[in-house]
């Protein structure tokens, strides 16, 4: 989130320091997945249109990039997969063929909600889960989280009004003086501040407007793995009952992920993710031999009201919050990112998105009662 926030207000001609405590895609943008999933095409609504056009927009945004840097994300609109095993799903998935139909059918470029035969795609599908169908979008893709971290890296390094400091922590943030007070003990002064610190957000926040009844962005874990297999690069992500399987570039196959709000060990993996890869083998026959390449643990920011949380902190108007993306944000960031720097440029703070995106809708909801 915060790279393209960073990247929007270089490219509107703003300063911009980004600090990380860490690295580059230290946090959970740099894990394994990068699926891409529409929402559902029934009962249409503002924040499915965001999502649409978002999804829609990220190709050409991430193709920009690209041709700016050299590098690559690993994007690729495969589409999606999604084995229908009981008779009773199919009126459901042929609601939806119709739904999209019209909502997916925007700007001369349409994409489908496609109801397929049972045991379709029996050579990449165990035909044990297709007994009553499955579905095929054309509108879902992948992109390689790790490459899309490093392209936009890439891409700031070239904007001349651009600085990163990494390897130390903001620990509190002065709204009213515009600075920041880091680990080391340095202190840096601010026009405009974006707090995306993922699920370390909560405790920024915290320092800022004090403790609220209810947590404003909790932290939910999830595992995932890296398997190594020789599907083609154009397999479309299958999904399943919460399991996900995204094939990538390279024969690479990432498989995920659990959702998991009661943890001892946040970036430690274990059993859970273990059923989850023999659930993958199971779904994917051409898996079950495949080597596990890599297994990786993070935490999602899950904002409360699950919403994702944009826009300036009524009463702090140099601190903009930009978190909250939980499962979604690969295929939102940049949407966000630009509706945000756009409200900071404007001086107007109106983003244009959601009223439920809004910090004061989030802050109600965790108990603070509205000033004024
Ligand atoms: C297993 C798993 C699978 C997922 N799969 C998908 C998927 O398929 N599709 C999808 O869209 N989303 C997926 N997500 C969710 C997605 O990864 C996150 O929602 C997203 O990466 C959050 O981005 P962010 O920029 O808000 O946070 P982060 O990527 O966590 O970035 C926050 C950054 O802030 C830094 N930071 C924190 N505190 C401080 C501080 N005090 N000072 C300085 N720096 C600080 C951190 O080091 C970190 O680099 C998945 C998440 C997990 C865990």
């Amino acid at each position: 989130m915060g790279l393209w926030a960073a990247l929007n207000g270089c490219r509107r001609g703003l300063s911009v320091m980004l600090i990380e405590e860490r690295a580059i895609g230290a946090g959970a943008s740099g894990g394994l997945l990068g699926a891409l999933m529409p929402h559902m095409p029934d009962r249409w609504t503002d924040k499915k249109q965001l999502q649409f056009d978002a999804l829609v927009s990220l190709e050409t945004d991430i193709a920009r990039l690209e041709a700016e840097t050299g590098l690559s994300a690993g994007y690729r609109r495969t589409g999606r997969l999604i084995p229908l095993p009981k008779p009773h799903l199919v009126d459901l998935a042929r609601g939806h063929e119709r739904d999209a139909l019209s909502v997916w059918n925007q700007k001369g470029r349409p994409f489908f909600w496609h109801c397929r035969e049972p045991g379709y795609r029996a050579d990449l599908i165990n035909p044990e889960v297709t007994l009553a169908g499955c579905v095929e979008d054309t509108l879902a893709a992948r992109v390689s989280p790790r490459g899309l971290t490093g392209l936009l890296h890439a891409a700031l390094l070239r904007h001349p009004h651009f600085s990163l400091l990494t390897g130390d922590r903001v620990v509190t943030l002065d709204a009213d003086k515009g600075n920041v007070r880091l680990e080391s003990g340095r202190q840096i002064a601010f026009g405009q501040a974006v707090l995306a610190a993922g699920a370390a957000t909560e405790a920024l926040l915290d320092g800022l407007i004090g403790p609220l009844p209810k947590k404003i962005v909790v932290p939910v874990k999830g595992q995932a793995a890296l398997l190594q297999a020789s599907l083609p690069p154009e397999t479309p992500v299958i999904y399943l009952d919460g399991l996900y399987v995204v094939p990538h570039e390279g024969g690479e196959v990432a498989i995920g992920s659990t959702s998991e709000n009661v943890f001892a060990e946040p970036f430690s993996t274990d059993h859970q993710l273990e059923r989850l890869i023999a659930s993958a083998r199971m779904l994917l026959p051409l898996l079950s031999d495949a080597p596990v390449i890599e297994r990786w643990a993070g935490l999602r920011p899950k904002a409360i009201g699950r919403d994702p949380m944009v826009g300036l902190l009524p009463d702090h108007p140099r601190v903009a919050v930009l978190t909250g993306g939980f499962k979604v944000s690969f295929g939102l960031a940049h949407a966000l990112a630009e509706a945000l720097v756009g409200a900071l440029v404007t001086g107007d703070g109106k983003t244009g998105l959601p009223a439920q995106f809004s910090p004061e809708h989030h802050l109600f909801e965790a108990g603070m009662k509205k000033s004024g």
